[in-house]
């Protein structure tokens, strides 16, 4: 492709809302354009690299014996209500009504759409298992659309989803996506790590994501360099903590005046005990009401694992108003003393031990010190729900966790029969009995991994596409194309680069070197092969990578030779 006939427009300009690299790059390298907040136009060059991302993970997918299709980005909300996630799947549903004010949605996923296709087909044990794909833009109305491509509104994403007759099946199903996935990461050349994942609002047993580890990630991961647990920090478990508190006498339950200490550090420092020592008492909102949930004051607790304890589809932190309510106290001295036991409340595992602690007296400007289970407060409800972090001890061996970010490039979940029962997609086992259908669904961003490769790959002049993702192999630039011997021979070069299969990008504009060589580098073409008018009276033309742009200069009639072992290297 010749430049001066392609869509390419770089810019200096950094948006002032490109908060992360990738982000940054791709707007610089003129891949993408915003048309709204997180909703873009993939200009050509991008969806040059988007494709290649769709490539691999298309023959991968294949390989893997899954089936591809594609399913609307439109979807009646009628098979939405039958899994009842028309309104569990809160805002983030775009919801829309056509011209018969009949309700749809934009599909965020595909659960509800692929099990009524399979419904109506399947009804054998001999027709599964089945694992059909689609790669497919899908539209969710996030909080805070961020970060360019990595957290869009309307993304690409690969979804897939497996049906079989049993647990077993699915086992297999599962395992060679996993594996399927693996290969898709290395083919991209990311430095990725698999790690257990919270199953979320898709629900189901068991779940794994892939993490691209990047400073700028939105995920935390733990993992343990001793045995190799990795866990999504929503998900994680810990050896259990240490007890708040030293066991001892029970001390007497004694009211305290804490002015204005509405925090945990202000309630440290003007009782002079370690943050330890305290239980704080959340007050959570859910579908079903309030609910308690304490937890050690120096630790946080993991809304997560409440939210999949209590089995809610809401959980937030309730606010002033309800806060007063349930405790007769402003927010910050809300304690379990004293309270009606109609208010459900839930202790994290790792107090249960505890005795002599404190906690808020609920009532404005007190606390309690010397409170002991039993005696003081009665607590029947014990789960973890420890927001696990680095240096906690592992759960799986004696080693020590440490904290990492994340980019979540994948999700695999086993489903079970959640959608299947509630959409009474079935078959018949060979006893001629109907059971619902065992399933799994497997997602992939192919924006967010291109992302997540600029992340891995970049200096401070611009991107470093790994070769499988590059939206070109080669670039040849004509240093000056008012020389006509330049242009020629760049021509010629070009042409011969192209017969022998690679993917070239020509710089033919009439632009000063400072400018193409900038760009080169911002655009991050893996292979460079410079022809100017110095290089040429030597009878010879500068060969490079964008990796470490070391120059070597290369006969002339090597060039195209040399070029080609760089690639296959
Ligand atoms: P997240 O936790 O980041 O919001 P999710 O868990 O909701 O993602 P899944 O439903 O598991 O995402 O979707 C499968 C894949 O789709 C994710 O692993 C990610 O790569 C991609 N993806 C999800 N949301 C977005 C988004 N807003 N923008 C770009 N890619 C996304
Ligand atoms: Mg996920």
């Amino acid at each position: 492709m010749r430049w001066s006939q392609f869509y390419l427009y770089t810019t200096r300009e950094v948006p002032n809302d490109a908060e992360v690299v990738s982000h940054q790059l791709m707007m610089r390298a003129g891949m993408i354009r915003k048309a709204a907040a997180g909703i873009y136009t993939y200009l050509p060059l991008g969806w040059r690299s988007i494709m290649k991302m769709m490539d691999i993970v298309r023959r991968e997918m294949d390989a893997a014996g899954a089936v591809e299709l594609m399913m609307p980005a439109i979807h009646p909300a009628e098979l939405w209500q039958e899994t009842e996630r028309w309104d569990a799947f809160g805002d983030l549903l775009l919801k829309i009504k056509d011209r018969n004010q009949r309700d749809f949605c934009f599909g965020p996923t595909h659960e509800e759409v692929v099990t009524d296709v399979v419904r109506r087909d399947v009804r054998s044990y001999r027709q599964l298992p089945l694992n059909l794909y689609q790669i497919q833009n899908k539209f969710r109305d996030e909080i805070r659309p961020r970060f360019g491509l990595m957290r869009a509104r309307e993304f690409l994403m690969k979804d897939a989803y497996s049906f079989h007759a049993g647990a077993d099946s699915l086992g297999e199903t599962y395992e060679a996506m996993r594996a399927a996935y693996c290969r898709v990461f290395e083919d991209c050349r990311l430095e990725y790590s698999l790690v257990e994942a919270q199953s979320g609002t898709i629900g189901g047993s068991a779940s794994h994501e892939f993490m691209v580890l990047a400073e700028t990630g939105e995920d935390a991961v733990v993992s343990c360099p001793a045995c190799g647990y990795a866990a999504n920090v929503e998900k994680a478990e810990a050896r259990p903590l240490a007890a708040a508190a030293a066991a001892g006498d029970q001390e007497e339950l004694t009211e305290v005046s804490t002015p204005g200490a509405t925090t945990i550090s202000e309630v440290t420092d003007q009782l002079q005990v370690g943050a330890d020592r305290l239980v704080k008492t959340l007050v959570y909102e859910t579908e079903e009401g309030p609910v308690l949930a304490l937890v050690r004051g120096d630790r946080d607790l993991n809304e997560a694992k409440l939210a999949s304890y209590l089995g809610a589809q809401r959980l937030t932190m309730a606010g002033d108003e309800v806060v007063r309510r349930v405790t007769g106290a402003p927010v910050g001295f809300a304690g379990p003393v004293g309270l009606s036991p109609e208010i459900r409340r839930v202790g994290d595992q790792s107090i249960r031990q505890s005795s002599n602690f404190v906690v808020g007296a609920n009532k404005a400007d007190a606390h309690f010190t010397g409170v002991n289970w039993g005696r003081d407060v009665d607590l029947s409800e014990w789960t973890d729900l420890l927001l696990v972090t680095g240096g906690d001890g592992c759960p799986r061996c004696d080693g020590t966790l440490e904290l990492h970010r994340g980019i979540e490039v994948g999700h695999i979940f086993k489903l079970g029969t959640k959608y299947s029962e509630a959409m009474e997609c079935t078959y018949l086992d060979d006893q001629g009995k109907s059971h619902p259908m065992t399933m799994g669904c497997y997602g992939l961003g192919i924006g967010r991994t291109v992302a997540a490769a600029i992340e891995q790959n970049h200096d401070e002049d611009g991107i470093i596409w790994p070769l499988p993702l590059a939206p070109y192999e080669v670039l040849v630039i004509a240093l000056n194309t008012r020389d006509e011997q330049v242009v020629e021979l760049a021509d010629r070069l070009y042409d011969q680069l192209q017969e022998q299969g690679s993917e070239v990008l020509y710089d033919d504009r009439d632009e000063r070197p400072g400018v193409k060589f900038k760009d080169a580098d911002l655009i991050g073409i893996p292979v460079r092969l410079v022809i100017g008018a110095k290089s040429l009276a030597g009878g010879q033309v500068e060969v490079s990578l964008r990796r470490d742009r070391e120059k070597i200069l290369v006969p002339i009639e090597n060039a195209v030779e040399r070029v080609l072992e760089l690639l296959a290297g």
